[in-house]
């Protein structure tokens, strides 16, 4: 076979294995769907719109109303079917892609896919972040930085974000923060680094927004940048319904903010709860998941999945050993998941 780019030989497809189980805690999804009103107002302007017609090329109408909400460009705004495509596009469009590890799998991956020379810094002993290393090896290119982290949980410092984002300025590379998870952190980093060509920020409506299934992400960054991702992009890119959901979600943003209330008081009760375990281990999270450590991930997981809990392993990344992360899901899933949590312990 002579079709292909020989570097594609030999990459490891997404870790990821789709697994049935009544109580799905393994995806960082939303444990909510859309609210029904804004869902059936969602079903409407689909069924309104042409089908036979392409939507416009690069999102026009919906990135000015995003620009609108968020006091960004209109011209800074990329709108995609996930921030996993716009991962993908930057990753396509770099010198060079520096990543931590461990880190959200997809950043190496989209790396690889796009043949982009790739490097990663490991994070240091208790997950802080190693910026002495990062400050040296982050000469250009795009670094994907997630804040809060996956799949830690962890929440960098703004000094750290700010010292990156000089660094970013004098190598002339792009510091991309991925906010994937900043609902559940109450942070926005956009005042303090936003000034800069040299970041730029990634949001998704997969968690807080409780879209996971209808794929749409953006990218906040300089009007130059955010050009040159739109030419990296295919065009017409975000679908037409995929568009007519987020005008629904933009017009009553308010939904997302009570997710994310739910989520963190859930988390913070959970976590709680695993302190008291004999043998488990819960980090803290600024996130809508929690990391686990645990003597045996496999032995862990297993057991989880036997009693109808379906959490998701992580002990194959370096420094996470034994770990599994767990989403916050209701109330009612996450007392089966320490229902059977205990027991483990007891056992
Ligand atoms: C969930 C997640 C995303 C979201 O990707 P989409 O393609 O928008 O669903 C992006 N980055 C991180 C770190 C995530 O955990």
């Amino acid at each position: 076979m002579r079709a292909f780019k020989p570097h594609l030989r030999g990459l490891a497809p997404y870790p990821y294995a789709s697994l049935e189980a009544p109580v799905k805690l393994d995806q960082n999804e939303s444990p909510f769907d859309l609210p029904p009103p804004l869902k059936e107002e969602a079903l409407r302007r689909m069924a309104r719109l042409p089908w036979n017609r392409y939507p416009e090329i690069h999102a026009e109408g919906l990135r000015k109303r995003l620009s609108a909400l968020l006091g960004w460009p209109e011209e800074g705004v990329v709108l995609a079917p996930g921030s996993n495509l716009l991962i993908l596009a930057l990753a396509l469009a770099a010198e060079e892609v520096l990543d931590l590890s461990p880190s959200f799998p997809h950043y190496a991956h989209a790396a690889r896919a796009a043949g982009t020379p790739y490097r990663a810094v490991p994070l240091l002993e208790g997950f802080g972040l190693p910026l002495e290393a990062l400050l040296e090896v982050f000469t250009g290119g795009v670094f994907f930085l997630p804040n809060p982290h996956a799949p830690t949980g962890t929440l960098f410092p703004e000094e750290a974000l700010k010292a990156l984002a000089e660094r970013a300025e004098e190598v002339g590379g792009l510091l991309v923060v991925d906010e994937a998870y900043r609902e559940f952190s109450g942070t926005d980093f956009r005042a303090l680094l936003g000034a800069s060509p040299h970041v730029a920020f990634l949001r998704t409506f997969s968690k807080a927004f409780s879209l996971g299934g209808i794929r749409a992400g953006y990218l906040l960054a300089h009007p130059e940048v955010a050009q040159a991702v739109r030419e990296v992009l295919p065009p017409f890119v975000l679908p037409a319904h995929t568009g007519a959901v987020l005008e629904v979600v933009l017009e009553n943003p308010g939904y997302a903010e009570e997710v994310a209330a739910y989520v963190r008081a859930e988390r913070e009760r959970v976590y709680r709860r695993l302190l008291e375990h004999p043998t488990w281990r819960p980090y803290p999270s600024h996130t809508n998941f929690l990391l686990v450590r645990t003597p045996d991930a496999e032995e862990a997981f297993r057991h989880l999945l036997r009693q109808g809990v379906l959490v998701r392993r992580q002990d194959r990344y370096p420094m996470l050993q034994g770990c599994f992360r767990v989403t916050v899901g209701l109330r009612e899933e996450m007392e089966a998941f320490l229902r059977a949590a205990f027991e483990v312990a007891y056992a």
